[in-house]
């Protein structure tokens, strides 16, 4: 076996991973990990979740695909209780985040295209830091260089601004301003949390100019920091919101959520999905729900997501020549490091504890959700450990 047939875009590690239960991963030689990166904050449940399992055996027997030409109930159940559980009041389903995100970008250009709703209005205010998929109208958005770089001519509507500056978000306002794309934690962009004035202020900023607000949940929300969306933290309303990730654990779903009033803007024909709402992924997210919404799950998240970041904290008193900042929320945190992180990452790797690198030189340390007490206990020795051995 080699990668040697892959498209050389990953910086993958020379592990192979056969199979997960619960947070542990393991090589086909036996090999256990602790999985403290959830394939990227997507594992939310864990590996192999029971529920999970026999949700898509039982579907899997019965129905695969059958386009959006028809209904099945599995979507519409799951439709419906994200509209019980949220501020949607419709919902398209896709596959990914990144087409999560520009149904999210079409349907605000969409909206404005209307010459009663505002003509001339296109343009989407972004930040720095951001990041929101791989499509060129993700890259265009987001705020990543690596991300963008040699794929010119990118998509014109974007005016980025520095994360977390209000000021600079009203002079970028313009009469053609349509909306705002955020992230209530950039992931990606390295665990960087926009505070909840900032949230605020750009709700206020949206209002108050008669612009579309967009919260880009794919990484931070579904549970990760112990409500189902990060921008609840801030008490927010956002007219549009993305998700991926936790949403499918693993089984690629995605949906962009939205409020009537721009749901209004679309009709058939105008967008659309071959595999968005196909049953197997409805199945899965459905599952998810059933154990996401039951009572006690966020807040158990929280708790853990507590314990997590003040064992972080001790470590980076203990080691401040290592690491150089905690930062997060819930279960979505990372430590700057004061050292090259990729290298600290291999060598958490090596004592079987994956985690995952982001922007800024921080490293994600993102478990799943359904994490306890003796898991982070025992991360937390190991990265203490590592620590250590840093001369
Ligand atoms: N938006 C955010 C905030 C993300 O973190 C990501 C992926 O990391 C995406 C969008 C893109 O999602 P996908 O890779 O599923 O297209």
């Amino acid at each position: 076996m080699s990668t040697t047939s892959l498209l050389p875009v990953y910086r993958r590690s020379g592990i192979v991973i056969e199979r997960g239960e619960g947070v542990y991963l393991y090589a086909p030689d036996g090999t256990r990990y602790l999985d403290f990166a959830s394939g990227i904050a997507v594992n939310a449940l864990g590996h192999s979740h029971p529920h999970l399992v026999a949700a898509l055996r039982d579907q899997a027997a019965k129905l695969w695909h059958v386009s959006n030409m028809y209904s099945t109930p599995g979507l519409l159940r799951f439709a419906d209780r994200l509209v019980a559980a949220t501020f949607a009041d419709k919902i398209f389903f896709c596959n990914s985040g990144s087409e999560a995100v520009e149904c999210g970008i079409k349907m605000i250009r969409k909206y404005f295209s209307s010459p009663s709703r505002g003509e001339g209005k296109n343009r989407i205010i972004t930040f720095e830091g951001g990041f929101h998929g791989r499509t060129l109208a993700c890259i265009s958005a987001g705020g990543n260089e690596i991300a963008r770089e040699g794929y010119a001519p990118l998509l014109d509507g974007f005016d980025r601004v520095p994360f977390g500056d209000l000021a600079a978000v009203e002079r970028a306002i313009t009469p053609h301003t349509a909306g705002i794309l955020v992230e209530a934690i950039q992931g990606e962009g390295g665990v960087r949390v926009a505070s909840v004035e900032f949230l605020q202020g750009l709700r206020k900023l949206a209002d108050k100019h008669g612009l579309l607000l967009m919260l880009d949940e794919v990484q931070a929300g579904m549970g990760r920091t112990g409500k189902l969306f990060a921008f609840e933290h801030a008490g927010i309303v956002p007219d549009i919101v993305t998700v991926a990730k936790g949403i499918g654990n693993g089984f690629p779903l995605a949906a962009c959520l939205a409020g009537d009033k721009v749901a209004a803007a679309m009709s058939p024909g105008t967008h659309g999905s071959t595999y968005g709402a196909n049953p197997l992924a409805m199945a899965v997210g459905n599952a998810v729900l059933d154990i996401m919404l039951a009572e006690g799950f966020f807040a158990q998240v929280e708790k853990m997501g507590a314990a997590l970041e003040s064992g972080l904290r001790e470590l980076q008193r203990r080691f401040p020549a290592v690491i150089a900042e905690v930062r997060g929320r819930g279960l979505l945190l990372g430590i700057r490091m004061a050292i090259p992180h990729h290298a600290f990452v291999e060598a958490l790797r090596e004592e079987k504890l994956l985690t995952s690198p982001a922007q800024d030189n921080v490293i994600r340390i993102i478990p799943p959700l359904v994490v306890n007490s003796g898991h982070i206990s025992d991360a937390l020795a190991i990265l203490a450990r590592i620590c250590e051995k840093v001369p």
